[in-house]
């Protein structure tokens, strides 16, 4: 077809949507087509005076399936050599358009697939096409238009369709979104609960706690209180007990003495247990802070030799106190660690009825390591913690004397000191209490 005035951009239009119907292409796309073929037109018609049009079809260089080719060669050369549409969208129309170079010849080029499912193109097919195109009469301008305006309706309506789909799916979005914000805020909502739960379970434990220390603490205190208002008046008994003993006072019975000398040694039994209640009390109540220094462990052990080899009474006991390995200090409170080895030692001494009572200082890495060991009757492993509750004596071992409460404290001084005491025993092979201090202090 020959593109030369305005008119002939109607007849080209029209030419265009009949081809493409009769090659099969789908009926918004022999629009589409035709549309961008009458802008193209405009352009060269405007441009370099029209064109000569060419519909072909041809197989696409890629994929080999038949594709609708609309060649304008352009009545004068293209500024440039090159064309761009007016309007950017025009390109979109259509699967590719520009301008192309063939034999020799430079065209603008557009070009469409035919859907798969179209009748085959066939030479037979395609003669049959071309006596068709040139049967039909080519219409008017205004029936063009009339056309045009059909098919713009048409278009119309499917944008419209198309918002009113658009419509229902953002409704159902919207609906969709409601619940997963309702399920969002259910979850919330009961994870606030449990939450609140946990808190509260939380408060309780703290103030059941609370509680369970200041009982702790009352009894403490109630313990210092009586076994110091008790400290006096057993003083006083002993007191009392010797001025009725003394040469200086009235001579007793023989009966008298004796009475006497049981009064005393009860009062002073009861003044051990009164001072060991206390000391308890006072490293419970968190009131005894050690008094931190540079303790020379020989110089400690060399007072335990002298001061307990008066309570090593037995002749078939020995009590050895080995010299610590030098250098032999670490950081400690003196006075209680002495308190503690004596306390083991003295029960050593209590327990033992041959054999000997062993006191060793060992030193590994930054800590201390201070054994007391004894050949006495040992101690079954099941009751290995429970000698280290208050009041608990071994059955059986009561009539040596004591109060149950000495290893409770001895541990308790430890553990201020920053270490631990721990037993290892066995019935029949002695036992051996060892003290693990670290060297630096707690
Ligand atoms: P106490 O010596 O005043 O009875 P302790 O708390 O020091 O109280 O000791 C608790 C119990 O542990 C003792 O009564 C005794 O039965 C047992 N025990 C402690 N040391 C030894 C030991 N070296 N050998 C055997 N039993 C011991």
């Amino acid at each position: 077809m020959a593109l030369r005035v305005e008119q002939d951009i109607f007849l080209v239009r029209q030419r265009g949507r009949e081809v493409a119907a009769a090659v099969g292409l789908e009926h918004q796309d022999q629009v589409r087509l035709a549309t961008a073929l009458s802008e193209v037109a405009r352009d060269l018609l405007g441009a370099v005076g029209g064109a000569d049009v060419t519909f072909a079809v041809a197989a696409d260089a890629h994929t080999g399936q038949p594709t609708l080719r609309l060649d304008l060669a352009p009545a004068r050369p293209l500024p440039g050599g090159r064309y761009e549409p007016q309007s950017g969208a025009v390109a979109r129309l259509v699967d590719m358009l520009g301008v192309v170079t063939d034999g020799g010849d430079t065209v603008v080029r557009m070009s469409r697939r035919v859907p798969a499912h179209a009748p085959p193109l066939t030479p037979e097919r395609l003669d049959q096409l071309r006596t068709e195109l040139a049967a039909s009469a080519p219409g008017t301008a205004l029936d063009e238009l009339a056309a045009q305006n059909t098919q713009l309706i048409a278009a119309l309506d499917e944008v419209r369709s198309h918002r009113d789909e658009l419509e229902v799916l953002n409704s159902e979005l919207q609906e969709t979104n409601r619940g997963v914000m309702a399920l969002y805020n259910q979850l919330t909502e009961e994870l606030e609960e449990t939450n609140r739960g946990v808190v509260a379970l939380y408060a309780e434990l703290d103030e059941k706690s609370a509680q369970l220390r200041a009982a702790s603490e009352s009894k403490s205190r109630f313990l210092a209180n009586v076994s110091h208002e008790l400290r006096a008046p057993v003083t006083a008994i002993i007191g009392l007990g010797r001025l009725l003993g003394d040469s200086a006072s009235d001579p007793l019975t023989a009966e008298q003495a004796r009475q006497v000398g049981l009064i005393r040694s009860s009062a002073a039994d009861l003044l051990g247990l009164v001072n060991e209640l206390l000391d308890l009390a006072k490293a419970e109540s968190g009131r005894l802070e050690p008094n931190w220094a540079d303790v020379d462990l020989r110089a400690i052990f060399g007072q335990l030799r002298g001061t307990l080899r008066a309570l090593a009474t037995r002749p078939a006991v020995e009590l050895v106190v080995e010299e610590p390995p030098a250098p032999a200090t670490l950081r400690s409170d003196e006075v209680l660690l002495a308190q503690v080895l004596r306390n083991l030692l003295h029960n050593g001494l209590k327990f033992t009825e041959r054999g000997e009572v062993r006191l060793r200082a060992e030193h590994r890495g930054d800590r201390w390591s201070l054994s007391v060991s004894d050949t006495g009757a040992g101690i079954p492993p099941e009751l290995h913690e429970r000698i280290f509750e208050e009041f608990y004596q071994v059955p059986g071992t009561t009539r040596v004397g004591g109060t149950g409460l000495g290893l409770p404290y001895a541990r308790r001084l430890v553990t201020l000191l920053g270490g631990t005491l721990e037993l290892t025993s066995e019935p029949g092979r002695g036992s051996t209490f060892t003290v693990h201090l670290p060297a630096g202090g707690a």
